[in-house]
């Protein structure tokens, strides 16, 4: 028994050093190629970073997000530049073949989410709130919403085994106002990372430097080459705290908050696990860092 005691005792740091140092896997699913990267990606490549695990799925193909192209050559360069993304953010990244500005919150798309979520053994889910100004978005978020919970279901989608856990569900940032303004929950200082983000997002060639000046209407100050480019999208994806993400940031980081140039924020989704303080702390390692 003695010696029994001995092995246990031996055992304990070895346990503790593993529950601390367990691998966390983050999917965060949106609907385009470039949303994780816009919402997420600061806070993915800090993860990237620290060892963790990462995966952005991409529910449509955007095969729509063209000025003058479009249809399956589209989507095969969005697919090739949401590779270069992930490579460059240290993530997996999967777009799926769904047209672009048709996405619809069927059971088939739902089913897939569940299939996805569960192989990524996920601890944290991120998505769209849906109440988002583009059907893509909201019905990404009423998919994802839909699969919290029934990730744990084993009658559903029978074929991949389901999570012994249900993951966080959490919302990104947006300016939405009704029926709910976002709620920042927990928020991340990028500012050690925003340059890689900015890096990583302008793989989006077709978005970043055509497609989105396009629509608004300035297209003529697009840059043509690469450094002038990143000071472009940097300049137009900054991600600057405002008041209530600060408070949030206060939480979580102290007086290190009031010096934050750049922050990701993110709000915890009823569906899913509710977590405390302490288990947000072990889930987002980063935190007061
Ligand atoms: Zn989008």
């Amino acid at each position: 028994m003695k010696k029994f005691m001995f092995v246990i005792s031996l055992m304990i740091p070895v346990l503790l050093l593993c529950a601390q140092e367990r691998t966390i896997n983050v999917i965060m699913i949106g609907a385009h190629p470039d949303d994780c990267d816009l919402e997420f990606g600061g806070t993915a490549i800090l993860f990237a970073q620290m060892g963790h695990h990462v995966k952005f799925v991409s529910m449509t193909n955007g095969d729509a997000g063209h000025q003058n192209m479009g249809g399956g050559h589209l989507a095969k360069r969005r697919m090739a530049e949401a590779k270069e993304a992930g490579k460059r953010f240290g993530v997996e990244y999967v777009v799926m073949d769904n047209h672009d500005g048709e996405l619809m919150p069927t059971l088939e798309n739902r089913l897939k989410i569940i299939r996805e979520i569960r192989k990524w053994n996920a601890d944290i889910v991120i998505t769209h709130r849906p109440n988002d100004y583009h059907p893509d978005h909201r019905y990404t978020g009423i998919l994802v919403q839909d699969a919290a919970y029934t990730v744990i279901v084993p009658n559903v989608a029978p074929d991949v085994p389901p999570l012994q856990k249900n993951p966080v569900f959490l919302y990104t940032e947006d300016r939405f106002q009704i029926p709910t303004p976002f709620r920042p929950d927990i928020a991340v200082i990028i500012d050690p990372v925003f340059d890689q983000k900015i890096y990583a997002m302008s793989a989006h060639e077709s978005q970043f430097f055509e497609w989105l000046p396009w629509t608004s209407g300035d297209l003529d100050q697009v840059p043509a080459d690469e450094k002038s480019r990143l000071e472009f999208l940097a300049g137009r994806r900054t991600s600057t705290p405002d008041e209530k993400t600060i408070d949030c940031l206060r939480k979580w980081y102290g007086d290190k908050a009031d010096q934050a140039k750049h922050a990701e924020a993110f709000e915890i989704c009823e569906y899913g696990r509710q977590p405390d303080d302490q288990e947000i702390k072990v889930l987002f390692p980063m935190l007061g860092k």
